[in-house]
């Protein structure tokens, strides 16, 4: 615990904002910072988790534990509505609390002595919990990085995908896509190229799909997609926090393969529902009956809307930013508009927007040392609130 460094970077983040409203009371600020959903849930989603809630109070519909790996039928909801024609079935699903939760849960099932890659930038979970489970060396406050941990550099120059010739193997690759903060989805080929890679190195993959419904351009949604995925190498995390704005009721899940295992044959599957049934004990049956609603044909449909508005607000985003003659990457198959701000400092760049604007950024410095010079902006917002923030970047050009 005493090596993190980061994890500092939402608390700094907070305090500036409460420094920043002491300094101008009065001013209305607008935050894209945190990625925290903001539109409502659909009714039929919420509907369906409150007649599930009543149903509770009565002695027919009293329900205690369920299964740990999660309801059957949502299990299967998953398996054939995320990955159809993809060979993933329902007992492949474990339902959770939310895929950072998961992420913990993956670390504490391959322990401390491995070695681990990430990309650079990308959501700070991978490296804090390799930290607090011990896989890595000392922190070099000139690089930014942590020894045992490889930084995958990925960044404009290289169209934010990593080199992965230069890149020495390791036990583990986190891979994000589409990822946080970049906006970038991986293409077919690019993962391609990664499931080659790990299949040739003996790593296992474990692939972040947190923002799959965000993708519209065809790109993967799933590494599952990618032939050899499924056989040989990946574990795939993904939640309903972004996708159905669940991130306050908490559900997601993880996909471990049957056919995945160690170097000695044994079967990755069953230790990892060795670590369900003893470190967790199944997510809450109401935030299941939720996720199953999101997946009812209707639910699909009004969680797509929702995705639609947050999409249309990046875009707005991206291209009141663009207008401005910098260069802005994702807010295509993103909620994340990623703005270059070359030859700065993030942090300079979020003081000076706050200062002028009253809008809350991210220093791209907090998801990695190649984040650096970058700020993060997002689209989770109301379109109101959204129109209101470009109205005001564009004055800051004058
Ligand atoms: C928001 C987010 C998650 C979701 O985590 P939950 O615990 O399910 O809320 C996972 N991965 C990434 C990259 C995210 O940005």
């Amino acid at each position: 615990m005493e090596k993190l460094q980061n994890g500092y970077l939402f608390p700094e983040i907070g305090m500036r904002q409460l420094m920043h409203v002491e300094k101008y009371p009065g001013a209305k600020i607008i935050s894209l910072g945190i990625g925290d959903t903001t539109e409502p849930i659909p009714n039929i989603i919420a509907s369906a988790m409150s007649q599930y809630s009543h149903a509770l109070s009565t002695r027919e519909g009293y329900q205690g534990y369920g299964a740990e790996q999660g309801n059957q039928e949502l299990r299967k909801a998953i398996a054939e509505t995320m990955y159809r024609d993809m060979g993933i079935n329902d007992t492949e699903v474990f339902i959770s609390d939310g895929a950072q939760c998961d992420i913990s849960r993956i670390q504490l099932l391959l322990g401390s002595n491995l070695t681990v890659a990430v990309q650079d930038p990308t959501f700070p979970a991978y490296v804090d919990s390799s930290i607090i489970i011990g896989q890595t060396g000392e922190y070099a406050r000139n690089t930014g990085k942590y020894g045992g941990i490889e930084y995958m550099r990925c960044g404009p120059e290289n169209s934010f995908f990593p080199d992965l010739s230069s890149v020495p193997r390791t036990d583990v690759i986190f891979f994000c896509s589409p990822n946080n903060p970049t906006g970038h989805a991986a293409s077919r080929e690019q993962l391609g190229e990664l499931v080659a890679t790990a299949t040739r190195n003996g790593s296992v993959i474990v692939f972040d799909a947190a923002y799959s419904a965000y993708v519209s351009d065809g790109s993967p949604k799933s590494i599952y997609e990618i032939p050899g995925a499924k056989e040989v190498v990946a574990i795939e995390i993904s939640s309903f926090s972004k996708l159905a704005g669940f991130t306050g009721i908490r559900l997601g899940w993880t996909v471990v393969p049957h056919e995945l295992s160690y170097s000695n044959g044994f079967p990755v599957h069953k230790d990892f529902d060795r670590i369900i049934c003893t470190c967790f004990n199944g997510a809450s049956r109401i935030a299941q009956i939720g996720g199953l609603a999101c997946l009812s044909q209707q639910g699909q449909k009004a969680t797509q809307q929702v995705i639609g508005v947050y999409k249309e607000n990046a875009r707005t985003l991206a291209r009141t930013f663009t207008s401005m003659g910098l260069e802005v990457y994702g807010g295509t198959n993103s909620p994340y508009v990623w703005v270059h701000f070359p030859g700065r400092r993030s942090w300079d760049v979020f003081s000076e927007i706050l200062e002028k604007t009253h809008i809350i950024t991210v220093p791209g410095c907090g998801f990695g040392p190649s984040g650096e010079g970058f700020i993060r902006v997002n689209g989770f917002n109301s379109k109101e609130c959204i129109q209101e923030a470009c109205h005001r970047l564009r004055n800051l050009l004058g």
